[in-house]
C-alpha cells in the first residue's frame, strides 16, 4: 500500500480514557481527542490516526444494544475511508460488546480491534499504552496489500483473541481476559506473531459488507444451581414476551432430571421460545446425550450451544432473534459457526 494505513480510534468510555488528578487522587475522563498528547508515542506509529469519541463516555456496565448500534454505525459510516478500527471500551462488558459487533457485520474485510485497560492511561503503571499501541499495530498489519485481521478481535496484555471467544476472568491482573476454547490469534513479544492458520477465513463469494442492527433483547440467562426451585424457574420462564433463554447447565450440558423442570422447558420450546444449552464451565463443551442428565434436554429440542461462551450466546441470540427465523432455522444457525464463535465439531 502506497499510503500509510488510516486507523480510526473509537472511544466509548471505560478506565482507559481516564487520568488521575494527582492533587485530588480522583479519576476523571479526559478529552480523548487529545490522546496523541497523552501518548506521544502514537506519533511514531507508521499510520494516520483519527479519533472519534462518544459525547458522554460510559462505564461499560451501562453498555446495551443501543450502544452496540452506535458503535457499529460509526464503523459502517467510516468503513470505506479507514483501513482499520480500534474500539476502546471498558473491560467489564467488552466480551459482550465485541461479540455483538462481530455478528452485526457479515463479510468484514477490515480489522476491528477492541481494547481497554485495567489502569487509566494517565497512571504511571498503566497497561493502557501497550494495549493501545499494539492494537493499532495489529489494525495496521497487512500481507499482500490485504489486512491480516479481517474479523473482530480483542487485544489485552500481549494477546489478540477472537473477540467472540473471550471472557473477562480477572478484575485485578493485567491479564484480564481468557479464550478457553480457541487459541490466541496473535501474540506480542519481541515480535508481533500472528497465528495465520487460526484467523477467520471469510468463505462468502459475495464480499460486500452486510450490516445488521436489529437486535432483540427479550432474553434471559438462567443459571442452574443445586436447589433451584420450581417457583423460580417457573417465574423466569413466564416472563412476558420472553423470546430466548440461555440455560447455563453443569459440566458437559447436564441438568436436573426432575419432571417439572423438563416439562417447563418443553412447554416454552413448544410455544416458540428459543432455549440454548451452554455450560457453566469456563472451558470445554456441551455434549448432549453424553450423560443421562442431558438426554431429556436433547429429546425436547434444546439448542446445543457446544463450546460457545455465555457472553457470545447472549449476543448471538439477540442477533438471530432479530432475523425472524423459523424455530428450525434458528437452531440450525445457532449451532453453526457464523463468525468462528463456536466449534463445528467437538
Ligand atoms: N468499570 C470499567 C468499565 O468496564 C472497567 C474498565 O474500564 O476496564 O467501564
Amino acid at each position: 500500500m502506497a499510503n500509510k494505513p488510516k486507523i480510526l480510534l473509537v472511544y466509548t468510555g471505560g478506565t482507559i480514557g481516564m487520568i488521575k488528578d494527582y492533587k485530588t487522587g480522583a479519576l476523571r475522563a479526559f478529552d480523548f481527542n487529545q490522546i496523541q498528547e497523552k501518548i506521544p508515542e502514537l506519533q511514531h506509529l507508521d499510520c494516520d490516526i483519527s479519533t472519534i469519541s462518544f459525547e458522554s463516555p460510559i462505564d461499560s456496565s451501562n453498555m446495551n444494544p443501543a450502544y452496540y448500534v452506535k458503535i457499529a454505525e460509526i464503523i459502517e459510516e467510516n468503513y470505506i475511508n479507514f483501513d482499520g478500527f480500534v474500539v476502546l471500551t471498558g473491560s467489564d462488558t467488552m466480551s459482550y460488546t465485541s461479540s455483538a459487533i462481530s455478528f452485526m457485520f457479515e463479510n468484514l474485510q477490515k480489522p476491528v480491534i477492541f481494547t481497554g485497560s485495567q489502569l487509566p492511561i494517565g497512571d504511571l503503571r498503566t497497561d493502557a499504552k501497550e494495549n493501545l499501541i499494539t492494537s493499532i499495530e495489529i489494525a495496521c498489519a497487512r500481507v499482500n496489500n490485504k489486512p491480516v485481521i479481517r474479523e473482530v478481535g480483542l487485544y489485552f496484555e500481549y494477546k489478540l483473541y477472537r473477540a467472540n471467544r473471550t471472557t473477562k476472568i480477572n478484575a485485578e491482573q493485567f491479564e484480564a481476559f481468557a479464550s478457553m476454547n480457541y487459541p490466541p490469534l496473535a501474540e506480542s513479544g519481541v515480535h508481533l506473531h500472528f497465528n495465520h492458520h487460526l484467523l477467520f477465513q471469510n468463505e462468502a463469494k459475495e464480499n460486500q459488507l452486510i450490516f445488521r442492527k436489529n437486535l432483540i433483547d427479550d432474553i434471559v440467562i438462567l443459571k442452574l444451581f443445586p436447589g433451584i426451585t420450581k417457583k423460580v424457574v417457573e417465574a423466569i420462564l413466564n416472563i412476558d414476551n420472553l423470546k430466548g433463554v440461555i440455560l447455563e447447565t453443569y459440566g458437559s450440558g447436564n441438568a436436573l432430571t426432575e419432571t417439572w423442570f423438563i416439562n417447563l422447558l418443553e412447554e416454552i420450546i413448544q410455544k416458540g421460545v428459543e432455549v440454548v444449552n451452554v455450560t457453566q464451565c469456563a472451558g470445554g463443551s456441551v455434549i448432549l446425550g453424553l450423560y443421562e442428565t442431558s438426554t431429556d434436554l436433547k429429546r425436547i429440542g434444546i439448542i446445543n450451544g457446544r463450546d460457545i461462551t455465555t457472553e457470545t450466546a447472549v449476543a448471538k441470540m439477540m442477533y438471530l432473534l432479530g432475523e425472524n427465523l423459523s424455530q428450525e432455522d434458528f437452531k440450525y444457525y445457532f449451532e453453526k459457526p457464523l463468525r468462528g464463535e463456536i466449534s463445528s465439531e467437538i
